[in-house]
């Protein structure tokens, strides 16, 4: 047992507002006790399936506050958990009677247009750091839903459309500012802190807390050709065969998700959406053959604003309803693997659900897999069938049918998956989104957080000094 097992017992209640007032002495943030007024609010994340009760949020304005924060759950013997945008599907930024140490008040951000570089704190939305870069004709990769936080979606890697052209989040990181388990402010980069900035590209929140990152920016847009194909059940089997190729050959700058969806009037489509991050003309060479391609009943591609393309998703995820995934990356779109999709996808308990198919290859690829703790880079979909639902006397059918599509395509899979898109599924799925890469981040756990104080995370265990 360590020393977090020992002391993650205390109840909320013992927690007082006299102690909040000490922790206050040296923080410049907001405290919300639990039996506050706002505590309903303050402990509510985008999931609405999760429920955990802390003892006490500390709203962050800075360095200092973190470092605070982090010295009083420290001092009381609390279980720390760390928010930024709210996104973990499983509710990791919470903890039952903790402290929950809350950045997403932290929202400066700095850009150098010149330079094309960002400093952005942790704070940030997807949303609110793609309208800043893009105010310069400038962007770096993020993920699909504005409301994601880039904290959580950087540390664990960032697969997003521009991806393929420009790597993950984390590829496009230049440095990092982080308040270790003792409370020090480092910066972390290719020169300072070397090995602390490899283990943050794709490693979580295991090493730290992270209160700003610094990007690399490209130009894009500010309109880029994109939008999405749709084919009706009788032509989906087609659809994806062609997709297996298509995705295959395509260029970097060019990215295909795609899903199985129910429409509003309630039938089964597949959909593919296309975004070429480059030229409008040489994406219209570029998207050609999906669009010659059978008989959709839609096709939507046209040039689009960059920041419409990245809130395109938001109205399938918002805030509040009840949501459950289970991720595998899959090598190529196998027959056997469509097969699986295409027999159990009418079976989704909700219309709401839907299959995913995230596109990724391409730049991300090329990057050696030890290079960050990011393995997983021969993948060419993260392949997700995503349960959405508002009853919760309906959790278990929708969570069943999440994990029975996902078996089915499981035969098919790499075995590896995406360390942001786990939920609570324990070690050895951990061990499976960081490959060989594993010892290396338990070496470095061990040495900046040997008392394993992070880990409300997709937790790597410190490794054990040898006897
Ligand atoms: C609707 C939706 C769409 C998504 N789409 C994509 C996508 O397109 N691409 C993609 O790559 N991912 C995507 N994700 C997954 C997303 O990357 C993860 O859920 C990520 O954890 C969200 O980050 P957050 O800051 O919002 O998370 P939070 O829930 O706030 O934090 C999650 C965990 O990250 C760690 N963490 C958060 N902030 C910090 C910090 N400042 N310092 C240290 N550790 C920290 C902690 O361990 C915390 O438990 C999506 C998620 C959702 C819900």
């Amino acid at each position: 047992m360590d020393t977090t097992d020992r002391v993650e017992t205390r109840s909320a209640s013992l927690i007082s507002s006299l102690d909040a007032a000490r922790l206050k002495r040296g923080f410049r943030g907001d405290l919300v006790l639990a039996g506050d007024a706002r505590y309903t609010e303050a402990r509510r994340v985008w999931n609405g399936m999760i429920d955990k009760r802390p003892a006490l949020i500390a709203y962050c304005t800075g360095a200092d506050d973190v470092a605070a924060a982090i010295a009083f759950a420290r001092m009381r013997g609390l279980r720390p958990a760390v928010r930024s945008g709210g996104h973990n599907v499983a509710g990791a930024c919470l903890c039952e009677g903790g402290l929950v140490i809350d950045l997403s008040r932290m929202k400066r951000i700095e850009i150098d247009p010149v330079r094309r570089l960002a400093r952005a704190e942790a704070g940030l939305t997807l949303g609110e750091f793609d309208a800043a870069t893009q105010a310069h004709g400038l962007a770096t990769t993020m993920g699909v839903n504005s409301d994601t936080g880039i904290a959580g979606l950087t540390l664990g890697g960032g697969i997003g459309k521009l991806g393929r052209k420009y790597g993950l989040s984390c590829d496009n990181l230049v440095s990092a500012e982080i308040v270790t388990a003792d409370g020090r402010l480092l910066k972390a980069s290719e020169v300072e802190n070397t090995d602390l900035f490899w283990g943050i590209r794709g490693g979580g929140g295991n090493f730290g807390i992270v209160t700003a990152f610094e990007y690399r920016l490209h130009p894009v847009g500010p309109r880029l050709l994109a939008g999405s194909v749709v084919y009706p059940y009788a032509q989906a089997r087609d659809a994806m065969r062609f997709l297996a190729e298509f995705s295959r050959e395509a260029p970097d700058a060019l990215s295909l998700d795609a899903a199985l969806v129910t429409t509003p009037s309630g039938e089964s489509v597949f959909s593919i959406s296309a975004c070429y991050a480059g030229p409008i003309e040489e994406g219209e060479r570029a998207v050609a053959p999906l669009r010659k391609f059978g008989k959709p009943v839609e096709d939507r591609i046209a040039p689009i604003p960059y920041l419409q393309i990245q809130a395109a998703g938001d109205p399938i995820f918002p805030r509040g309803r009840r949501y459950y995934w289970k991720a595998q990356f899959l090598r190529e779109l196998a027959d056997g693997a469509i097969d699986a999709m295409l027999a159990a996808f009418p079976g989704a308990p909700s219309a709401s659900s839907l299959l995913v198919l995230q596109h990724v290859g391409g730049t991300i690829a090329r990057v050696p897999s030890a290079a960050t703790p990011y393995a997983n880079r021969d993948a060419l979909y993260d392949c997700f069938p995503i349960s959405i639902w508002d009853d919760p006397a309906a959790d278990e059918t929708n969570i069943s049918w999440a994990r029975a599509l996902w078996d089915a395509i499981h035969p098919f899979s790499t075995g590896g998956v995406y360390a942001n898109n786990l939920g609570d599924e324990g070690e050895d799925r951990v061990k499976s989104a960081y490959g060989a890469n594993y010892p290396r981040l338990a070496a470095l756990k061990a040495r900046y957080d040997p008392e394993n104080f992070f880990r409300m995370n997709q937790n790597v265990r410190p490794a054990q000094a040898p006897e």
